[in-house]
């Protein structure tokens, strides 16, 4: 194999480059990203970039020498606009042609947006550095936020715009924020988080567009008519997995790029972090998972199941997905697979004082746990059982609580 290409230069791309290269794969690496920046971190975009607590040298994922040591061809401020399969070839966006034996999608995804939003200064999302940075110089003179959507970006940035003393509104289209995600009660658990902060949470509210005059917003207008007044808006109502680039190549689009088990969508092309849409075998479903840890697994997976092809077995990828979330003075952790869950009980705390563990049940099985203000180890210890599909049976109200199960 003289050549692999991975498309996306960040958390999963660099994360399948470094492994290729840890396993002593020689050939050529041709790394491809359309920022232009070193591959960087983007949880603390929302967090301490936003605050102002780190300075943006923090962020790259490694130093220039560390990436320089891999000796990758790197392309940075280089878009992919397609891929001929049958060739094996990438075009870039100035029409040079770079042919592949393996090719790695790890496009990750971009924000949705609001109609009348465009060009307009003062409305933000949060996907990149510069976003950040865009935000964060905003927020210095700004009064007054509104954020639209109480998903976990959007309440990480609710969060910090309370600490740095902004009248903060949310807007949600659902009754219960995170409810799809985490279930009803500990959604609610969550909300009265940002009301106990001083925020302004609507829920049940549709936003119709962003307002603006002179290329300024002035506030965003709601279903029912009303106008929400503002000097900042961010949009935190969810992603498009960055797929167009493959469109018309016959590679199988739904959601993501599909893969099968081994992360592997067509002979050849894998999929890896945000973008991916793969079967885990250890929940027997397709799932596209929008978590940091899952980037750099899913990447190091697919890489030592390229170098070890024809030698050893290769393994399907099967983790059980990990996400935080920092809010006020919250960490939220979750360990699993929580949507679609028929059941949730609180094995250990108190929903109220937001210190708890939440077990999940799909089925027979455990399927997740999420906790709120618990330290890393106690939460730890329901990974296993996750990976173990223990039955629920021998689980959580049954269990002395505080009890994690057995792995
Ligand atoms: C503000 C924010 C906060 C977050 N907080 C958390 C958190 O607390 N916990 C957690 O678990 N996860 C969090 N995440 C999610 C986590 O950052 C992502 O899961 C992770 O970055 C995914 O990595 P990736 O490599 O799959 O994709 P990305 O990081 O999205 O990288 C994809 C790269 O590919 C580039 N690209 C796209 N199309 C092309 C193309 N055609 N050609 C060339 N390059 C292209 C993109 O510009 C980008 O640089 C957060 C994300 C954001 C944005």
């Amino acid at each position: 194999m003289d050549r692999v290409v991975i498309v996306g230069a960040s958390a999963g791309g660099l994360a399948a480059a470094e492994t290729l290269r840890g396993q002593g794969y020689c050939g050529t690496i041709t790394l491809v990203g359309d920022e232009t920046h070193l591959p960087y971190d983007r949880p603390p975009l929302s967090k301490q970039i936003l605050s102002g607590e780190w300075d943006t040298d923090r962020l790259p994922l490694r130093a220039r020498g560390d990436i320089e040591a891999l000796g990758l061809d790197l392309r940075l401020g280089r878009t992919a606009i397609g891929v001929n399969v049958q060739d094996r070839s990438v075009t870039l966006a100035d029409g040079e042609m770079v042919g592949y034996n393996a090719l790695v999608v790890a496009t990750g995804v971009r924000p949705r947006r609001l109609p009348g939003g465009d060009g307009v200064r003062g409305v933000h999302v949060i996907r990149t550095l510069d976003n950040a940075v865009a935000l964060r110089e905003q927020l210095r003179t700004a009064r007054r936020i509104v954020v639209v959507g109480a998903g976990f970006i959007g309440a990480e940035a609710a969060s910090v715009a309370r600490g740095l003393g902004l009248s903060v509104t949310m807007l949600e289209p659902a009754p219960v924020p995170l409810a799809h995600a985490v279930g009803e009660d500990v959604g609610r658990a969550l909300t009265q988080a940002h009301r106990g902060h001083g925020v302004d949470l609507r829920t049940g509210v549709m936003v119709r567009e962003i307002l603006s005059r002179d290329g300024e917003v002035t506030g965003v207008a709601l279903a029912d008519g009303t106008v929400e007044p503002a000097d900042i808006v961010v949009v935190g109502i969810g992603s498009h997995p960055n797929t167009e680039w493959l469109e018309g190549s016959g590679l199988p689009l739904d959601n993501g790029l599909v893969c099968d088990a081994f992360s592997e969508a067509a002979p050849g092309v894998y999929g890896v972090g945000d973008v991916a849409r793969w079967y885990n075998p250890l929940f027997g479903t397709l799932m596209r998972i929008e978590h940091r840890t899952n980037a750099a697994e899913q990447g190091m997976a697919v890489a030592r199941n390229l170098v070890c092809e024809g030698t050893r077995e290769r393994r399907p990828f099967a983790p059980v997905p990990y996400f935080w979330s920092d809010q006020y003075d919250m960490r939220i952790q979750a360990y699993g697979h929580l949507r679609g869950h028929d059941e949730v009980v609180v094995v250990e705390g108190d929903l109220a004082a937001r210190r708890f563990i939440a077990a999940y049940r799909q089925g027979e099985h455990l399927v997740g746990a999420l906790a709120v203000g618990m330290p890393p180890r106690a939460v730890r210890s329901w990974r296993g059982a996750i990976a173990a599909r223990r039955e629920w049976t021998v689980i959580p109200a049954r269990s002395p609580a505080g009890t994690a199960p057995a792995a």
